[in-house]
């Protein structure tokens, strides 16, 4: 029995067996549980979670406590399928996505890399606000979807001119991304205290990057086709239910946030993640380390009063810890960018209740070669 997939996490995604319509389960160790059989709650025989996220969290919480008692006793081995005769769909429909960039260790290292000849490796507004701009949720899929190497456009070192071709650095990034459940109608922002109340849970998030496109094209308005080519997560959305063991402060934050930022205690989570590439892991990025909390980010997002709504997906930026072995991207350690056929796999784990630890599952992509 998988011991991060117990009775504290309950994860919830979307699976078929053999060819039939996708509906959402639970996984249970080493099984995916049918939620629709097992409860009787017809919103889980859809292809995707968004109803379920739209009833709100008296519902997510009371269809928790019934899963934890369902799950607990003798339930029926018919509505049980073993994780391997399963396949795994993209769990939720992305409304919209943003992404932030939340570690103080990873803008710092991408600040000296990208504007070298700056002192200050962190911009001046990056301590007073969750920098982030809005991506494309059409290309977020699903963990094992292939990575087709972007075309694009690229400056290389010493020419006048651009040229056209596919991506020579083609990189990761490993961050969480958090769903939102019950969004926020338009110029209603979302108080940094009300989190609890429209975020439902949170899945990997793999933010492929193509460097040299973006490294040419983000001035001045920010990233677009270098990022917006795929980004993979993890097909389990984990409850932020389940990760309550796995709240910690975030690091001290100074200076002071304004006041709709402010939180007693703005809080973190401890996960830890790691990167395997083609087989090995060369990293462990702490998401504890994270500058910024989810909830900040959510208040940061609507603070002018822009909408969110179920699906909604904001990503936390790349992990990165302090050290060399904690960096979240490739370009962070130096050398080596992906080659077509190249695999990563994001895997994360966290303190669950009791003494538990939970986990998230894989959040996998290959890279393939650019379309010609
Ligand atoms: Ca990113």
């Amino acid at each position: 029995m998988n011991e991060l997939f117990g009775i504290t996490n309950l994860p919830y995604g979307v699976y078929s067996v053999d060819g039939s319509a996708p509906r959402v389960g639970t996984r249970f160790g080493d099984h995916v549980v049918d939620l629709a059989t097992l409860l009787d709650e017809p919103v889980f025989a859809q292809p995707s979670l968004n109803a379920f996220l739209a009833e709100g969290k008296q519902r997510w919480d009371d269809t928790r406590a019934r899963l934890t008692e369902a799950l607990g006793g003798a339930f029926p081995s018919s509505c049980a399928h073993p994780v391997d005769a399963v396949r795994l769909h993209l769990p939720f429909e992305v409304a919209d996505y943003v992404d932030f960039y939340a570690s103080e260790h990873h803008a710092s290292n991408l600040g000296r890399l990208f504007r070298p000849d700056n002192p200050n490796p962190l911009l001046p507004n990056w301590k007073h606000l969750p920098v982030s701009y809005t991506g494309r949720a059409g290309s977020v899929v699903v963990s094992g979807t292939e990575v087709v190497r972007p075309c694009g456009q690229r400056m290389p070192p010493g020419a006048e001119t651009p040229v056209f071709g596919p991506s020579t650095r083609l990189d990761i990034e490993a961050e969480l991304g958090f769903v939102v459940g019950v969004g926020n109608p338009m110029g209603t922002p979302i108080g940094v205290g009300d989190a609890d109340q429209h975020l439902f849970g949170a899945v990997l998030f793999n933010d492929w990057s193509a460097r040299d496109i973006q490294a040419w094209e983000y001035v001045p308005l920010g990233p677009h086709l270098g990022k917006s080519f795929a980004s993979t997560i993890s097909p389990w959305v984990v409850p932020m239910a389940a990760l309550g063991a796995a709240r910690v402060n975030t690091p001290a934050q100074d200076p002071a946030v304004l006041p709709y930022l402010a939180l007693d205690r703005p809080w973190g989570l401890d996960i830890e993640v790691e990167v395997e590439w083609n087989g090995e892991v060369i990293s462990r990025p702490p998401y504890a380390s994270m500058y910024w909390s989810p909830a900040q980010m959510l208040a940061h997002l609507t603070v002018n009063g822009a909408p969110t709504r179920t699906g909604d997906l904001f990503a936390s930026g790349t992990i990165s810890g302090p050290d060399p072995d904690q960096v979240g991207s490739l370009i962070e350690r130096g050398g080596g960018f992906l080659e077509d056929g190249d695999e990563i796999v994001l895997r994360a784990s966290a303190p669950g209740a009791d003494g538990t630890r939970i986990g998230f599952g894989e959040c996998r992509g290959r890279i393939s070669k650019a379309h010609a």
